[in-house]
């Protein structure tokens, strides 16, 4: 088979639906999460979020919630132990057959590492696919300003900052009424451990995909319609590379 047959194939089925694996990378606060969901309802995949999936365990009082707990509270890393094999469980289930966009996963070179070895046997529409990755790029003082002022409704997940976009109601969501809350790890001492493990163990990643050409790089700073317009541009134009 040659290049050209491979290429024209796997636009064919990007084009018929099938976005395969996208990645969003970006520090705490960047916005991967508002952007993802606009990714998962424009192209009917999911939304796979370690961070969600980790605190959904820590209510249910799981096992594994109670061993990520204490690390999720100090903002550091839980372990490939416990990630990888939660990781593989998700993107094993039916909705993930044609796509899903990766929030918060990989976090490390090792992680990265892993998924590769995870989609060389993956299919999407019946066909392999490499990941798209868009890092999500953010100043460290909005950074600060984002994750201090985050806000979300515990019923309909809708976001919100108390800084840039409050409420109508104070702290209640403008949908449903109900009272917003404040992620634990979103208070200020944990904030900086959280930036500084980002910077530590993920941003490599950059470089990593960099050195792939998988890497696309975008401004997150500009309202948040402009960074979607340009996210969605980034997914169509990957879908017809
Ligand atoms: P997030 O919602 O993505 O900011 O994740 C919240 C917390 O969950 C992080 O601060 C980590 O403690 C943990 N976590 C999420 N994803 C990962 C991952 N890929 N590897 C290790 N820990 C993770």
């Amino acid at each position: 088979m040659t290049d050209s047959s491979v290429s024209t194939k796997t636009t064919t089925v990007r084009e018929l639906g099938a976005p395969g694996p996208i990645i969003l990378l970006g520090a705490p606060g960047a916005g991967k999460g508002t952007q993802a969901m606009t990714i998962a309802a424009r192209y009917g995949i999911p939304q796979v979020s370690t961070g969600d999936i980790l605190r959904i365990n820590v209510a249910r009082g799981t096992e594994l919630g109670k061993k990520a707990d204490p690390i999720m509270k100090q903002g550091g890393l839980v372990s490939d132990d416990l990630m990888l094999p939660m990781v593989q469980e998700r993107l094993k289930q039916p909705d993930c057959r044609r796509g899903y966009i990766l929030d918060g996963f990989p976090r490390t070179v090792g992680q990265a590492q892993w998924l590769e070895k995870f989609l060389e046997t993956a299919t999407f529409g019946g066909v392999r696919m490499g990941p798209v990755v868009i890092s999500i790029e953010v100043s460290y003082n909005q950074l600060l300003q984002r994750l201090t002022g985050r806000r979300s409704c515990p019923v309909d997940g809708k976001i919100y900052n108390v800084y840039f976009q409050p409420p109508q109601n104070n702290e209640h969501c403008d949908i449903c009424g109900s009272q917003l809350v404040q992620r634990k790890d979103d208070k200020e001492e944990v904030i900086s451990e959280r930036l500084k493990s980002y910077e530590r163990m993920t941003l490599p990643l950059v470089d990593y995909y960099g050195k792939q050409g998988r890497l696309r790089r975008l401004n997150g700073e500009r309202p948040v319609d402009e960074v979607t317009a340009e996210t969605l541009a980034i997914v169509e134009g990957a879908a017809a590379a």
